[in-house]
């Protein structure tokens, strides 16, 4: 019952593909970032040539994907997907570059886990449009250099941090997504049942919107749960959005299981910590990059959880929240 910020099914992607905003108008919230892609979109138009390469940074569910989409839609280029995990090869890469029409926009998610020697051949690729392929091993090898078809690279990384410098320097614009204020969730809510034909009361989304972990993708999939809670029982409104949300383990904070396991751990086996970040994700089980990139942000953004150099410590806020009390301050 897990509400992670990753889709896990087609049936979730489906439902995704179906709410995603198809236009920078229709993009709620994140008003700099869309400014700025709408000014170098537009520059690139009056210069007729391809937008500069954009990296688009933050945690999952806030938007990446969809803004690379929105770039191809309103740029009027082609798209391509591609994905970190699936360049496990510089030649993985050199396949998907050297089949690229002019203009296209090329968009790699995740684009912190490519394979490194993909990363040195993406590094001439952005810069000249040009690769250079390795044929033959040992002292026969030689480079045959290739020419490319003009593209933009739109890169999506759940933290910047993790890029090396010489890919991180090669993007003309990086936009940092920012998680969205209640109202904009209740804006991105509002959207969603009407697209979805939901009768659902305002004050009903407005109470998802305060539960999603600051995320688009987590409001829209509560509102999922909520329309199935609804469709079951019968029940509607504030009612339903409760009994769903409780059924599926999202407390008043939006907090979900994982969440919650993380400040467990620092709270009751570290008494409030300091705790080191590898020692945390293997007491819950998580990759380290999962805990920092996925879960701390948010914990840092609502204020439960600070990171010092020595550690991640919890906040008198997170004390309250869980309704415990400090051993060390009980004991003095
Ligand atoms: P990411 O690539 O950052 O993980 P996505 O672009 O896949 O996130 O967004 C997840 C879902 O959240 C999309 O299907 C879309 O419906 C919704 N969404 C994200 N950002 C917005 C937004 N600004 N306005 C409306 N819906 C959004």
């Amino acid at each position: 019952a897990i509400v992670r910020p990753t889709p896990e099914s087609d049936a979730e992607l489906a439902f995704e593909g179906a709410l995603r905003p198809k236009t920078l108008a229709e993009f709620v919230g994140q008003a700099k970032v869309r400014a700025q892609l709408q000014l170098l979109l537009q520059a690139a138009t009056l210069q007729n040539r391809t937008p500069d390469h954009i990296l688009l940074a933050g945690p999952p569910g806030l938007g990446k994907t969809t803004l690379a989409m929105i770039v191809a839609q309103e740029s009027g280029r082609p798209l391509r997907m591609s994905s970190g995990p699936a360049i496990q090869h510089a030649g993985d890469l050199a396949a998907v570059l050297s089949s690229l029409v002019p203009g296209e926009i090329l968009f790699i998610d995740e684009i912190h886990r490519m394979a490194r020697s993909a990363e040195e051949m993406l590094y001439l690729a952005m810069e000249d449009f040009r690769i250079d392929i390795m044929v033959g091993k040992g002292a026969g090898a030689t480079s045959i250099p290739l020419d490319l078809a003009p593209f933009t690279l739109v890169g999506a990384t759940t933290r910047s941090g993790l890029l090396p410098n010489p890919l991180r320097d090669r993007f003309g614009f990086t936009a940092h997504l920012e998680f969205y204020s209640e109202a904009e969730l209740e804006q991105v809510l509002v959207r969603a049942a009407a697209l979805l034909d939901l009768p659902i009361d305002r004050a009903a989304l407005a109470e998802i919107a305060g539960r999603c972990r600051g995320t688009p993708r987590i409001a829209n999939r509560l509102l999922r749960r909520v329309r199935d809670y609804s469709l079951v029982h019968e029940r509607h409104g504030l009612e339903a959005v409760h009994a769903a949300l409780s059924l599926y383990d999202v407390d008043e904070l939006g907090l979900d299981r994982l969440d919650r396991a993380v400040m467990d751990i620092i709270l009751t086996r570290f008494d409030g910590g300091p705790v080191g970040l590898n020692t945390l994700a293997v007491s819950v089980g998580e990759e380290a990059e999962t805990i920092e990139s996925v879960v701390e942000p948010f914990l840092v953004r609502i204020g439960l959880l600070t990171r010092t150099p020595r550690g991640r410590v919890a906040t008198r806020a997170a004390w309250k929240h869980f309704g415990l009390s400090s051993a060390s301050s009980s004991a003095s």
